[in-house]
């Protein structure tokens, strides 16, 4: 049923459109052109503006073919990570890798060209399907900007998939929500050799706070990091300040909240313990702490129709998905949290975010396939 010649030669024509983040109006301009020789209506948001891109998110509108039903969504994103400009996508014993010099970019295109793929076949074999919609982001490497910056007006589908993870026949139903933490200490400058007494060390009460923090691996579902710390002039300066990053994640808001808020105390507890007297007044390291919501955490029912939905579809053409837990936000965490439930499917995208990135053509088709048999059923 699926045509394997016509899916690589899609996913090659679409790997070999450079679209780093903020930069992808070529592959919007082919996207655009693609799924209206699809019988798409196109329309593009005004998100560009907002995040300083070339082009907005694009929105593909399928009228339903032959079939009454609610419409389905799926969600893609345009951009790829770098280094991906003048990728030469190599298609080798079934296997497609970039060159060597550029990641491949199968993600997100991989997706991408599987979507088309069993839309040709839906329209080539006359199956009937329902409404289908198609929001295809931009800037989602970089912060899944494109996506929160969306306008949500510009759809009316409430449940769909997105096309986004490693491996066939897998599917996310919960990814972790996340914080991000920036911190500023600010002690007291000094010359550390002839006045040191007079001085108050950023950098002592920033490792002061980050030894007692608990971070890694906090339980099942929580993890935790400092990822970034710069401070201090010279070795004979005691620090007046050190600025810190890190970031708290959790399936559970509560622990989110729970983590979060450790993390911050650590950094107070340890001002206090740097406390002292200077020339007869109390001097304590001032901590400015902001955190800033990065995404909220993806939580899809198992008993959902999105779920039942792809569940039926794979048992029908004897694909069996196995359902497993993300632990990074992708744009399906900010569709769920604007109502939509929405699943992340597999597209056999392989090593992503490195330059040996790969997919197999006969994992696309696989995919391709199950798409073809979840519009089929949808209802
Ligand atoms: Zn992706």
């Amino acid at each position: 049923m699926i045509n394997q010649s016509r899916l690589a030669d899609e996913f090659a024509k679409l790997a070999a459109i450079s679209s780093p983040p903020l930069r992808e109006k070529a592959l919007a301009d082919y996207l655009e052109g693609r799924f209206r020789t699809l019988g798409a209506e196109v329309v593009f948001d005004n998100a560009q503006e907002k995040i300083g891109g070339q082009v907005g998110n694009l929105i593909a509108r399928f009228p339903a073919a032959g079939l009454a039903a609610a419409p389905l969504l799926f969600s893609l994103h345009m951009d790829t990570v770098e280094p991906c400009e003048g990728v030469v996508p190599v298609l080798k014993d079934g296997i497609f890798t970039s060159g060597g010099e550029t990641v491949l970019g199968a993600d997100d295109k991989a997706g991408i060209a599987e979507l088309i793929e069993a839309l040709e076949v839906l329209r080539e074999q006359r199956i009937p399907r329902g409404p289908v919609e198609v929001v295809v982001t931009v800037a989602e490497e970089i912060g899944l900007v494109g996506a929160k910056h969306f306008d949500f007006s510009l759809l009316s589908a409430e449940y769909g998939y997105a096309l986004d993870t490693v491996g066939v026949d897998s599917m996310v139903l919960r990814a972790p929500g996340a914080n991000r933490i920036f911190i500023e200490l600010t002690g007291r400058e000094a010359h550390a050799g002839v006045a040191p007494e007079l001085g108050l060390s950023a950098i002592q009460t920033a490792g002061l706070a980050v030894a007692r923090m608990r971070l890694g691996l906090i339980d099942h579902e929580t993890t935790a990091n400092i990822g970034k710390i710069a401070g201090g002039v010279a070795c004979n300066i005691i620090p007046r300040s050190v600025s810190l990053e890190g970031e708290a994640r959790s399936h559970d808001p509560v622990k989110l909240q729970t983590q979060t808020a450790h993390m911050i105390d650590c950094f107070e507890k340890a001002a206090e313990t740097m406390a002292r007297e200077i020339e007869g007044v109390m001097c304590q390291p001032q901590v400015y702490i902001d955190v800033r919501p990065d995404y909220p955490r993806m939580f899809v029912e198992e008993n959902a129709k999105v779920v039942s939905l792809a569940m039926a579809a794979a048992e029908e053409i004897g694909h069996c998905l196995e359902v497993r837990r993300g632990g990074g936000g992708s744009d399906a965490n900010i569709f769920n949290a604007q109502g939509i439930d929405m699943v992340i499917l597999g597209t056999g995208m392989q090593d992503v975010h490195t330059t040996q990135e790969s997919v197999a053509v006969a994992d696309m088709a696989h995919v391709a396939e199950l798409l073809v048999a979840i519009m089929r059923r949808a209802a």
